[in-house]
């Protein structure tokens, strides 16, 4: 049995005595046991985040990381450096990273090895763009992504990786993939990881799908017999909201 992951993706947003407060918030509540929770904050935010969250059943991620572990790369984060701070996840290649800051199947690929090598755990995300899914492209496109950015992997590295699919034309519009479709694509991507590794790599990877995922729809993915849990963006910020989702898991 796969457990269910729920992440948000705060993107940039909340400063660190917000994301300190959303904490506390959801802390007041029980969260269900056999739900894998996270929180991908902007990096400012990740000590005080690990820090508050230690021992709890909350798990904190940050939303990039560089491959080398140390250098002169102005403005980057590595994976040694997160460790340090607490951190447990990372979220590598999300579809904005690729769009505003020119990242590649090649990068992630270099992230995602340097991640678990560091021993933290990627949430590698993949999906098409609505031109892709109009011509009809979807699976060659998340095919390759997969391909490339799960490239060299071992099978144990392998079921380290929570792939997440995030149609790019879903993200932040209010238009979620119905979970049918989202269900025909992730089973597609569980079907080339067991081409790509074995079926029991396949059978253990976890695949969420995000995309506009809110309270009232989550239920539906979760029902899907090949979805993972969801990475949520904007009904990740406000803690009543993120309970639910979590509640809902
Ligand atoms: P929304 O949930 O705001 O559509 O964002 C999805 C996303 O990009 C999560 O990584």
């Amino acid at each position: 049995m796969r457990t269910p992951v729920i992440a948000g993706n705060w993107k940039m947003h909340k400063t660190v005595e917000e994301a300190v407060d959303f904490v506390e918030t959801i802390q007041r509540s029980e969260l269900p046991g056999e739900v894998e929770t996270v929180l991908c904050a902007p990096f400012l935010a990740l000590p005080a985040l690990a820090e508050k969250a230690k021992g709890s059943k909350i798990g904190i991620g940050a939303q990039n990381v560089h491959w080398e572990e140390q250098g002169a790369y102005t403005g980057e984060v590595s994976v040694p450096m997160l460790k340090a701070a607490g951190v447990q996840y990372v979220i590598i290649g999300h579809s904005e990273r690729r769009t505003y800051f020119a990242e590649t199947d090649e990068t992630v690929n270099r992230k995602v090895k340097a991640a678990i090598a560091g021993g933290l755990t990627p949430i590698v995300c993949v999906g098409e763009v609505l031109e892709e899914r109009e011509s009809g492209q979807t699976k060659q496109v998340v095919q390759e992504q997969v391909k490339k950015g799960l490239n060299g992997l071992s099978s144990e590295e392998m079921k380290k990786v929570i792939i997440a699919y995030e149609p790019v034309w879903a993200i932040g519009t209010g238009k979620a993939s119905t979970a049918e479709d989202a269900e025909e694509v992730i089973s597609f991507i569980r079907k080339t990881v067991a081409d790509l590794f074995d079926q029991q790599v396949a059978n253990e990877v976890r695949i969420q799908y995000g995309g506009s995922v809110k309270p009232e729809n989550i239920g539906t993915y979760i029902a899907q017999p090949n979805i993972d849990g969801a990475l949520v963006g904007g009904a990740s910020l406000e803690p009543a909201s993120f309970l639910k989702l979590v509640e809902a898991a």
